[in-house]
Parts: structure tokens; C-alpha cells; sequence
């Protein structure tokens, strides 16, 4: 079980470019940062702020798929970026058995913890409006599957769509169980972290 310790950390980080506040490089991403409420599936906060950071190339590739999808009325709102290795271990241990296939195994950590994993959604730019999709964000179903067939048209094209903006440039692939999990392409490249939200804006 990886355990790491702060000096552990910030030597990883030494070499590697930064985790960034994604809204600092794109104010139109709007946030509704679920595991900063009683929001989510363990109806209760578990982060003490609503803010999503990304790495660096992660946060750009992002934001260019932002831009692209302003030009046709849309945003992103975004759920989770870079989440703490604590966090993910909660998660698997209040999660049964059955369900762990929607949550990763601390032992090797998510790409959430690399900082190169988002959860995210669509809006409409002219009414600030959540675009619907097959179901809600960590419905931990069938219905959150990518190839899910069931939900109404209209539904699923919104779902289709959003995939296909969000890989249309390579740079990002959907979870196979997720419709609004993202991996950025290159993930392996950065370590697990445990920062909170607060350490990685008062680094030394
Ligand atoms: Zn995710």
C-alpha cells in the first residue's frame, strides 16, 4: 500500500510541471465541484474547497476543448479534476464490493491522483443550463456506461457529443464505465499525489 509522505511529494513534483487551477486559464469552465458538498455518494464533503486543478498539458489540452466548444454554444462544467490519494482511499473503502469497478484501488491510485483525470459535464453558454445526459454523475450503473443504449435520443446524442468533442484531438479518452470520466492521454508520466488543495497553492 503506497503511503507517501509530504518530502516524498514534493521531491516527485521537483521535475514536473505544475498542477494549475483550471478556472485561472479559462473562466468559462464553470465548476460544480461535488466532494466539496453533500452532493455525491457519500452525501457529505469530503474536499474543504470547491476548486479542480489539472497538470499543466492536461489543464491546456482541456481548455482548448473549452474554446472549441464555446464557438457552439456549449461549456464545461467540470465535477472533479486532481483529487488526493486520501480522498480516493475513502472512497474505496465506503464503497461495497460490488461497485468497486467505479472507483480505483489505492494500491495503485487514480489518474485523478495524477492530476490528469476529469469528471465532467456539459452547459449551455446562453442559459448557464446543465446539458441532460443519460444519468447523473457517479451513478454507479449501467447507465453511466459510454455504450449504455438505454435513456432517451436525445440523451445519448448529448452524451455522444460530448465524447466526441472531448477526444477529438487525441489528447483525452472516456472511462469505460463513465460517461464523464476523462483520462489525459499521458498519464503514466506523473506520480501519485497527496497534496490537499490548500498545499498545492503554498508550495515552498
Ligand atoms: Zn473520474
Amino acid at each position: 500500500m503506497p503511503v507517501f509522505t509530504k518530502q516524498e511529494i514534493v521531491e516527485a513534483c521537483r521535475d514536473k510541471p505544475l498542477l494549475i487551477e483550471i478556472t485561472d486559464l479559462d473562466p468559462l469552465i464553470k465548476l460544480d465541484i461535488r466532494y466539496a458538498t453533500k452532493n455525491n455518494f457519500l452525501k457529505r464533503p469530503v474536499y474543504k474547497e470547491a476548486r479542480a486543478f489539472l497538470q499543466k498539458e492536461a489543464a491546456e489540452a482541456l481548455v482548448k476543448i473549452s474554446k472549441d466548444l464555446n464557438k457552439e454554444g456549449y461549456g464545461l462544467l467540470v465535477f472533479d479534476g486532481y483529487r488526493p490519494w486520501s480522498t480516493t482511499k475513502i472512497f474505496w473503502d465506503e464503497t461495497p464490493s460490488e461497485k468497486r469497478n467505479f472507483v480505483a484501488d489505492p494500491k495503485v491510485g487514480s489518474n485523478h491522483n495524477r492530476g490528469c483525470a476529469v469528471d465532467l459535464t456539459l452547459y449551455e453558454l446562453k442559459s448557464g443550463k446543465e446539458i441532460k445526459m443519460p444519468c447523473e454523475y457517479d451513478t454507479f450503473s449501467e447507465e453511466a456506461f459510454p455504450s449504455h443504449a438505454g435513456s432517451t435520443k436525445e440523451e445519448k446524442a448529448n452524451r455522444d457529443f460530448l465524447i466526441k468533442v472531448m477526444e477529438k484531438d487525441g489528447d483525452f479518452k472516456v472511462h469505460p464505465n463513465e460517461w464523464w470520466h476523462y483520462d489525459y492521454k499521458d498519464c503514466n508520466k506523473y506520480p501519485v499525489l497527496n497534496l490537499t488543495f490548500d498545499e498545492i497553492t503554498n508550495e515552498p
